[in-house]
């Protein structure tokens, strides 16, 4: 950041500074990435104090996006996808990772962060298949009605509904069911719903004391259990190998340990609408 508080990473793009951390910048820091400020880092190294382990979880997460998504756009044959919360567009996108096995495939990133459309318009302003849009999803509805959403997506054929480490960052009075419940009613039969959510752990303290941090630094966090996140896949059917620690979900390659915390904190699934 220059002394100006302006964004310098991105020589296209120029982002203000205005002191508030946001999770998306908090995330790029977790994975090393250049587009965040001394305010994000502080949230990002608060919370790496109370669990090390969150960059390593960050790239578990990426990974299984790739999987996902490898998975969906080839064997599945879903050439639609919706990415809420998608964060900073970083090394290893949805639309590579989609595009990479169908070309025609189309992807809307969706994100509440207006950083987000900054650096995409200037990354993706050659992809004729993607769009990048600013919104919130605590409106579901006005994220299906967004012209860029209506026009771009086409509602009778099956579309991949990705919530890839978003959702804990709803507290339940936000109603994170109902934003799950008013997607899977506005998408088609053979639609699937992709999820990632940290996740807490009976014997893992700092899965709790980590709510805590982002709550108080970050204004949102909300760590749910194992039987809290498998309701958000109520009237879905997951694919094998269910509701599973992130590494654990179809592997490219031999997991050796999947007993750590860094493995086990976030947890993710697919399941398909009936
Ligand atoms: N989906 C990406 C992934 O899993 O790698 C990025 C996840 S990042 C941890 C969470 C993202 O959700 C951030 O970019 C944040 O701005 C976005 N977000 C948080 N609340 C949101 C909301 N209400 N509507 C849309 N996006 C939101």
């Amino acid at each position: 950041m220059s002394a100006e508080g302006t964004e310098q990473a991105n020589p296209e793009v120029v982002v203000l500074d205005n002191g508030v951390p946001t999770a998306a910048r908090v995330y790029d820091v977790m994975l090393d990435g250049k587009d965040n400020y001394a305010i994000d880092r502080e949230v990002a190294n608060a919370s790496l104090a109370v669990m090390p382990e969150l960059k390593e979880i960050a790239q578990h997460n990426r990974a299984i996006l790739h999987r996902v998504v490898r998975h969906l756009a080839g064997d599945a044959g879903v050439t639609q996808f919706l990415d809420l919360g998608s964060g900073l567009p970083t090394a290893a996108n949805t639309h590579e990772a989609a595009q990479g096995v169908n070309s025609d495939a189309r992807v809307v990133y969706v994100d509440i962060d207006p950083i987000v459309l900054a650096h995409g318009r200037a990354l993706l302003a050659d992809n004729a298949n993607t769009r990048v849009i600013t919104a919130d999803i605590r409106k579901p509805q006005e994220v299906l009605e967004h012209p860029d959403v209506q026009g771009f997506i086409d509602f009778d054929k099956p579309v991949c509904v990705m919530l890839c480490g978003i959702l804990h960052h709803l507290l339940d009075d936000e109603d994170p069911q109902g934003i799950v419940d008013t997607l899977r009613e506005a998408v088609p039969a053979g639609s699937f719903f992709f999820i990632t959510n940290f996740t807490r752990l009976s014997d893992a303290p700092e899965s709790e004391e980590l709510e805590r941090v982002l709550l108080s630094q970050l204004g949102t966090g909300r760590v749910r259990t194992p039987a809290e996140l498998t309701r958000f896949f109520d009237g879905l059917e997951l694919l094998s190998p269910g509701l599973v620690p992130l590494p654990l979900w179809r592997p490219d390659e031999i997991v050796t340990d999947a007993t750590t915390v860094a493995a086990r904190f976030m947890t993710g699934g697919v399941a398909r609408k009936p």
